[in-house]
């Protein structure tokens, strides 16, 4: 049956393009934290939404189970089949061309396997901003974005992904091709399919492509790095912030001590901003439509202020594209520096902006008592009270043995969230990572309905199975 099947999806793909070598398929299975490998029966490369829906009808008529798969660097192990070798890896990055761009629209057209940095650069051709930015844009893919709604460090202004997409096209379970790709920002015309499948994690269709909003190009970004003596700190200058410089705050990211400490030991060729610790940083991002100078007055006068109330205790600003750079890479490389570092046991959690220092202080004190000397890696998007927070072994422990922890350390981490009102997974979707996980903190009547979502569009079961539900 399976030789069957493979030689049908030769003939739909072309030679080539059907990959069933263990080594060759290696990149494919193996997910980003290198945690976890799955078995596939074999991996597919379709160059068309055709060749996409085509091989979504064959393996409906095999029951074969499919994997879309972007750029493979989902965080909780969504984009990797399991371990049956019964499923096929559909990778969609053979879908990568810009389709069109309407500057007076201010949208433009990609298919799903488009590198996000690819669409930046697209839409900067045309002075115009697609404002999504992960650490990760050099390899993710617009349509593993939508699957995941992804958030990344432009939230606070433009909102998640699911905010910036228009239209889609889907290639539904029974290998229908549904075209969505509207350019309209109003369309109140029954349910909202599209919200639908963003953020779906490929377990409704394969999204094959997307209509995106463009904003004006800002004519300045001005990028500044604060020291801090807490978290409540951190609190008092977000909203300082907000207040004093409006839409122009795009960017408010948290840091704590050993994040910073982490990137400076990995990174060697990245500095300190300043000439000693604080126990946390806070890195602010301005993008201003009038000029440069107007831009570094106006973050200068809110940290002068924030300097005066005590806010801050210290803070540099960036007067060049290359110190705001290395600033960003002081945040951008804390996930790198932490897996040089070894294990460790990873949360992706968000809060009313308001709980973020209750939840830190309740938090770290729990896992100082059950786990004493344990490291705490916290950072993350404040100004959308999304923090990771992390754990790390204690400096005396192995990383494998205190990763036995796993289960307790999550369900103080996580029971922490739940009673102070917040999510177990603010952007990175649940993948298998925290399929079981969510059951504990989401009611049987929600859980029930997505699972009747999933029924009446996935009738087969087999679009991304045992992942998100
Ligand atoms: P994949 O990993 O390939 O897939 C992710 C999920 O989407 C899977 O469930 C997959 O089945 C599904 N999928 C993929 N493509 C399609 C498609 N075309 N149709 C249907 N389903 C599909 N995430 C954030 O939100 N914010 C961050 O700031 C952030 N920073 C990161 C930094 C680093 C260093 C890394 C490694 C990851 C980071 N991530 C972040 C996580 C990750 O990059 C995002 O989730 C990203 O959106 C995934 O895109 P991808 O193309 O790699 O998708």
């Amino acid at each position: 049956m399976s030789a069957v099947f493979l030689a049908s999806s030769v003939q739909i793909t072309g030679p080539g393009f059907v990959l069933t070598d263990e080594t060759a398929q290696q990149p494919y299975l193996l997910d980003w934290r290198k945690r976890y490998l799955g078995k596939a029966l074999a991996v597919l490369l379709p160059g068309s939404r055709e060749e996409v829906a085509a091989l979504v009808r064959l393996c409906a008529e095999h029951g074969i189970a499919c994997v879309p798969q972007g750029g493979n660097t989902g965080l909780v192990m969504g984009s990797v089949p399991d371990q049956s070798g019964t499923a096929v890896v559909i990778s969609l990055k053979r879908l990568n061309r810009i389709l069109a761009v309407d500057i007076e629209n201010n949208t433009i057209t990609v298919e799903a396997g488009c590198l996000l940095a690819d669409i930046q650069a697209a839409a900067e051709q045309h002075q115009r901003l697609f404002p999504l930015s992960l650490a990760s844009e050099g390899s993710c893919t617009i349509g593993g974005n939508l699957s995941t709604n992804a958030g990344g460090t432009a939230v606070l202004r433009y909102g998640n992904t699911r905010e910036l997409c228009l239209g889609l096209e889907v290639v539904t379970a029974s290998g229908n091709i549904w075209n969505g790709l509207r350019g309209l920002r109003k369309d109140n015309t029954g349910y909202d399919l599209r919200d639908l499948y963003i953020g779906a994690e490929g377990t409704l269709g394969i999204i094959t492509a997307a209509v995106l909003k463009l904003f004006p190009e800002p004519k300045a970004k001005i990028t500044a790095f604060a020291a801090l003596e807490t978290a409540e700190a951190a609190l008092s200058l977000l909203s300082l912030a907000q207040a004093s410089l409006g839409p122009t705050l795009t960017g408010f990211e948290l840091i704590s001590a050993f994040s910073l400490q982490l990137v400076l030991k990995h990174f060697p060729k990245l500095k300190n901003p300043f000439e000693r610790n604080f126990p946390y940083y806070a890195l602010l991002e301005i993008s201003d439509h009038e000029t440069e100078s107007h831009a570094i007055d106006l973050m200068e006068k809110m940290l002068e202020t924030a300097m005066q109330n005590a806010s801050i205790l210290n803070a540099v600003c960036a007067t060049s594209i290359s110190q705001s750079k290395s600033l960003w890479h002081l945040r951008e490389n804390i996930s790198a520096a932490q897996a040089a570092e070894g294990m460790n046991i990873k949360h992706d959690i968000s809060l009313p902006v308001s709980q973020i220092p209750h939840f830190i202080a309740l938090t770290d004190t729990q896992l100082e008592t059950a786990f004493p000397g344990c490291q705490l890696v916290c950072f993350g998007h404040m100004g959308d009270g999304n923090l990771h927070y992390n754990v790390s072994a204690p400096s005396t422990s192995g990383d494998v043995e205190f990763i036995k922890n796993q289960e307790a350390i999550n369900r103080i981490v996580h029971d922490s969230v739940n009673s102070l009102g917040g999510s177990i997974s603010a952007e990175h979707g649940l993948g298998m990572l925290k399929r079981e996980e969510i059951k504990l903190y989401k009611s049987s009547l929600e859980l029930s309905l997505m699972q009747a979502i999933k029924m009446a569009l996935d009738p087969q079961n087999l679009m991304n199975p045992g992942k998100l539900i």
